[in-house]
């Protein structure tokens, strides 16, 4: 006899994340080429002799401060290892095998496999023509069968965002048992003004008797710590509670823990390098924009490159030059902003491409 694993898992793809190449510049996974400030490694080391102990598992230190911030009470805040973890708990916490997800494609790859992983349907609704999220085919997708809608802005892979009146539109055709999970994973790097705060907009809605939003955070790109794994959810007291009831116990850990409240303490001077990446983007973006390529407006850290059939071998190509971007083949490239000489290694090998 054999292990009797799920039939239904049997086809679905595992993740593929970003590939690291010795030597090569990895420009694949949106985070910050900037190591670790030297605060936050004291803190880290510091921590370091007390991991024969368990974690707080709520995490109470962490989840004060983060309330603090954002003018939110500690019951609506849920913390998890990573905000991908999070996206899993949410789609847990409402889903069972009858129910549907409905998400954008293309967006974040763990959108399917989580939903898939619970058991639950997806309905993807393709992007506008312009690489955004087609809000209205998204809330025509919605059935009585939906119960999560993930709402992923700025788009990861294509960077593109929303506007505040956009999405306060798309809350009101939401039904109202229907959860709207807005995932803020590259917030700090918006610089469009009409681009909402997640968490503010949230606020007026849940001000206005909706509990059906939700908003995901993380500290994996803009605070540096892809390593660690944490982030965080901001939610309706009732929202949060399942979300801390289907947490796996002490899963955001210690050093994660301290790191976090190490980078809120330095917030200035890490928004300071966000403000210097955004600033790469629009270089990189205008020099790829003169070399002819379609490149969206991206209001994260990362450009999107709709190259269509030519992704792999512009992956191929980006690959002899030492740069690693990420290729979804068939469709596009996405290249993180990096350091200014990544960057310029980059528009090299793109310059360069004649495929
Ligand atoms: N949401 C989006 C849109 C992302 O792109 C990512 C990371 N690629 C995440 C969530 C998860 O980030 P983490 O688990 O590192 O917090």
């Amino acid at each position: 006899m054999t292990v009797r694993t799920r039939a239904d898992l049997v086809a679905l793809p595992g993740y593929v994340p970003g590939r690291t190449i010795p030597g090569a510049i990895k420009l694949a996974s949106n985070e910050v080429s900037a190591g670790p400030l030297p605060s936050v490694v004291r803190a880290i080391a510091d921590a370091a002799t007390a991991v024969n102990r368990y974690p707080d598992t709520a995490a109470t230190q962490l989840v004060a401060r983060l309330g603090e911030k954002l003018g939110v009470p500690a019951e609506q805040l849920a913390v998890g290892c990573g905000s991908v973890t999070l996206c899993q708990q949410l789609v847990q916490a409402t889903c069972t095998d009858a129910d549907e997800v409905v998400f954008a494609w293309r967006s974040f790859e763990a959108y399917p496999i989580i939903t898939a992983v619970v058991g639950a349907r997806q309905a993807r609704v393709p992007l506008t023509g312009g690489h955004a999220l087609d809000l209205d085919a998204m809330a025509a997708a919605i059935t009585p069968n939906t119960r999560l809608v993930f709402v992923c802005n700025p788009n990861n892979p294509t960077g593109t965002a929303l506007t505040r009146a956009e999405i306060e539109r798309f809350i009101e055709r939401v039904p109202s048992d229907v959860l709207v999970v807005i995932d803020e994973a590259y917030k700090e790097f918006v610089d469009d003004p009409d681009v909402p705060d997640g968490v503010e907009l949230a606020k007026a809605q849940w001000a206005a008797g909706r509990d059906n939003v939700a908003v995901l955070r993380t500290f994996s790109k803009a605070y540096g710590l892809a390593g660690l794994r944490v982030g965080y959810a901001v939610a309706s007291p009732a929202v949060a509670e399942t979300l801390r009831k289907v947490y796996v116990p002490f899963s955001v850990n210690a050093l994660a823990q301290v790191a976090a409240l190490a980078s809120l303490d330095a917030e200035a001077e890490l928004m300071e390098r966000c403000r210097a990446i955004v600033a790469e983007r629009a270089r990189v973006r205008e020099e790829l924009l003169a070399a002819g390529f379609e490149v969206p407006v991206s209001q994260a850290n990362f450009v999107w490159l709709p190259l269509g059939e030519r992704t792999a071998a512009f992956n191929e190509h980006c690959l002899s030059h030492k740069v690693v971007v990420r290729a979804f083949v068939g469709d596009g490239a996405r290249v993180t902003i990096g350091e200014p000489e990544e960057n310029d290694a980059f528009l090299a090998a793109a310059k360069s491409f004649s495929g």
